[in-house]
């Protein structure tokens, strides 16, 4: 194959457990890869604390640290890593053209490993407490929060499944939700109604996070009256939504209605050569493990894909 500087057998797009898992087992397949690390190199992790239930670390590990490994890990296999952003795709014809904001490469195969990002409320106190009580993951950082009381906010699955799971830790859990239903599936919501530990507040948004070296209160508005109270709570977890870092293959590849990549067979796009991994698909587990999966089996996949392209095996 015809190598200049700026091509490669691989190009992923995306540095979390997917994007450098799929560095790791393409490296190691000898093929040329480039990662593409993005905004954020490391991905959501690096804005965790400690993660508990990544298995291999039984006293646990913390997010950067794991994910400086895993990069580490990668680069051992001869993955290069440039930390850019992807700003322009052409996936019409092969090689396969991205283009960052410093130069364009090409690549005879891509995976999308670009996750997803919780939907921020955006309010102030939210940035600001990020990691010292305002969470977007109750999985990851509810033990965290034993004894509190605990604020969550949203009305779908997610809300109602995480504030479930917190009663386990919680002195009490809050739901604040802006409507006066919930959205989440009928049998979920019946579960938490019933749920003697977690209180409602309806129609009601947050629109305060204060404290001092941690979150210590939260302040919501009643949207009919207008009329804010401000309540203690240790922990806030936001689970409003997430949304997949899709924007720049819009139009280039099948998204579906929220804007998650389509897949066919695991881990193809709807552009043959073009393979996905993790959040960015997968709105279901969402969990670093799976994401790591998910960068494994798209990393098999390329692999077996270039062998039949280049060998017709
Ligand atoms: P979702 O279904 O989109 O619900 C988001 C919730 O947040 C809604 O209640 C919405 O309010 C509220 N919200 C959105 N923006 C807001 C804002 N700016 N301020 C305040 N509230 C806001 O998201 P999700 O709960 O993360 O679920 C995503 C998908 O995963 C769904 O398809 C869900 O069924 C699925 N899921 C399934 C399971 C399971 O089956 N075990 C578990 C988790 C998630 P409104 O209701 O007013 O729109």
């Amino acid at each position: 194959m015809s190598e200049t500087s700026n091509h490669r057998d691989v190009i992923i797009i995306g540095s979390g457990p997917a994007g450098y898992t799929a560095g790791i087992y393409t490296s190691r397949a000898r093929l040329s890869v480039l990662i593409i690390s993005g905004t954020l190199p490391g991905g959501q992790l690096m804005t965790t604390s400690e993660v508990e239930n990544y298995p291999g670390f039984p006293t646990g590990i913390f997010g950067p640290e794991l994910m400086m490994n895993m990069r580490q890990q990668a680069e051992r296999f001869g993955a290069a890593i440039v930390d850019d952003e992807v700003i322009k795709v052409d996936f019409k014809k092969r090689p396969f053209t991205i283009t960052t904001h410093a130069e364009t490469y090409t690549a005879d195969a891509v995976i999308i490993a670009t996750g997803a990002s919780p939907r921020k409320i955006g309010i102030s106190g939210e940035q600001k407490y990020g990691g010292r009580g305002v969470s977007y993951c109750a999985t990851c950082d509810g033990p965290f929060f034993r004894g509190e009381d605990i604020v969550v906010v949203g009305g779908g699955d997610t809300a109602v499944e995480e504030a479930t799971f917190l009663t386990k830790f919680g002195k009490s859990v809050r739901i604040v939700h802006r409507r006066d239903s919930l959205r989440a599936s009928k049998i979920m919501a019946e579960k938490a109604l019933a749920n003697p530990k977690i209180k409602f507040s309806w129609n009601s948004v947050v629109t305060d996070i204060t404290g001092d070296k941690k979150v210590s209160a939260v302040t919501i508005k009643d949207t009919n009256t207008g009329k804010e109270s401000k309540i203690t709570a240790g922990g806030i977890f936001v689970a409003i939504g997430h949304e997949p870092n899709t924007a720049v293959f819009r139009g280039h590849l099948d998204l579906d209605d929220k804007g998650y990549m389509v897949l066919k067979d695991h881990t193809r796009t709807s552009v043959e050569g073009v393979f996905a991994a993790g959040d960015v698909h997968d709105h279901r587990y969402r969990q670093a493990v799976t994401a790591a999966g998910f960068g494994c089996m798209a990393a098999i996949d390329v692999e077996r894909w270039l062998s039949e392209q280049r060998h017709g095996n």
